[in-house]
């Protein structure tokens, strides 16, 4: 059965939307360019990057080039993240690796996903580009010497420089942010006619449910095109199985909601088995959204290529989507059988 190719916001009502997220502060430029070019030829409908302006020109130079090469492609959708107050996606970690004591065995450099710590050349310590706040090294220096800082670029400025290139918005809030919310999503209005979507990412909170209810009622004087992102275990679908448990839970308990407005999309602990535990739960969200796990699949071609365009190495190309395309069917084919025998 061939991949369904619907236009990407047409994904959200046939329940089969998939949604690459690339790391709100992650800002390695041709990583991105070419996790792009991988997942946007693979079938994705959306690709989430930091609303940093070099980020998301580097996005947009990978979704051109699939355009390139596959002129017959739905562009998936360029979605920026921003948010209204302190969070964890939008940090970094830092530490002075002088400081470190010489018998340390550096576990911090093992967890790290994205191999941003070094401590051969130059920068000593975190590669600042490559770290997108997961906070696992934080957890295991044994000398508590990783701290983090904020990462939270003005989206004025970026959306005045890159803004054309921009299709959709996600704003990362939580309850109590009603104040901060509204003083945001007045600010970026102004760009709302350029938007397919907006993406309200969130945690589990016991006054979740009220709260998406006043954004809800905040939102629909403007739009109806939301999106829910139920973000059930922040960062964590590439640490095994079982983070996928609360990214089910979540998502599922905010579909039962009803909320006058807005599609279901999963993250936070998303991974190769949360479609096929959503099917055999009997219930089906509107979209699901892969980062960590889906960087993780293609990343070993995306490093033998090193900086230059995915396209350049054919073999490694067509490896990467084979390996992404999987992934992406995995939702897709699942809600189109379901749609389809219905
Ligand atoms: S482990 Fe996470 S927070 Fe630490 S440097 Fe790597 S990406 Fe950044
Ligand atoms: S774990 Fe801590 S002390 Fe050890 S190398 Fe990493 S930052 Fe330094």
């Amino acid at each position: 059965m061939p991949t369904p190719m619907n236009h990407p916001v047409e994904s959200l009502a046939q329940h089969h939307w998939v949604k690459i997220i690339c790391g709100a502060s992650y800002h390695d430029l041709p990583t991105i360019r070419n996790l792009c070019l991988t997942y946007a030829l693979a079938g994705a409908d959306c690709l989430d990057v930091s609303i940093d302006s070099a980020a998301v020109r580097a996005a947009y130079a990978g979704v051109v080039a699939a355009k390139n090469l596959q002129p017959n492609l739905h562009l998936p959708l360029l979605m920026v993240s921003v948010a209204d107050g302190a969070d964890s996606h939008f940090r970094k970690a830092t530490f002075t690796a002088a400081d470190c004591p010489s018998t340390c065995f550096r576990p911090c450099q093992a967890v790290c996903p994205t191999e941003a710590i070094q401590f051969q050349g130059l920068p000593l310590g975190v590669m600042a580009p490559n770290c997108y706040g997961c906070g696992r090294c934080v957890a295991v220096c044994p000398s508590q010497l990783i701290t983090t800082y904020g990462v939270r670029p003005d989206p004025e400025d970026s959306l005045a420089l890159v803004g054309p290139m921009v299709t959709a918005l996600e704003i990362h809030t939580q309850v109590g942010n009603d104040a901060a919310f509204c003083e945001l999503w007045q600010r970026l209005r102004p760009w709302l006619p350029q938007w397919r979507v907006v993406s309200i990412s969130v945690t589990d909170d016991p006054q979740l449910e009220s709260y998406l209810r006043f954004l809800a009622a905040v939102l629909l004087q403007d739009t109806d095109a939301v999106i829910w992102q139920t973000d059930g275990r922040s960062m964590s679908g590439d640490l095994g199985d079982g983070t996928t448990h609360a990214a089910l839970r979540l998502g599922k308990k905010v579909l039962d909601w009803h909320l006058p407005v807005g599609a279901v999309q999963l993250a936070g602990g998303t991974n190769r088995v949360t479609a096929a535990k959503m099917r055999s739960q009997g219930w089906s969200s509107h979209g699901i959204a892969y980062g960590g796990y889906a960087r993780t699949l293609v990343e070993p071609f995306l490093k033998d290529c090193g900086s230059g365009p995915l396209e350049a190495h054919p073999l490694l190309l067509r490896q990467a989507v084979s390996i992404a395309r999987d992934l992406v069917d995995q939702f897709k084919k699942v809600h189109f059988k379901s749609v389809h025998s219905a």
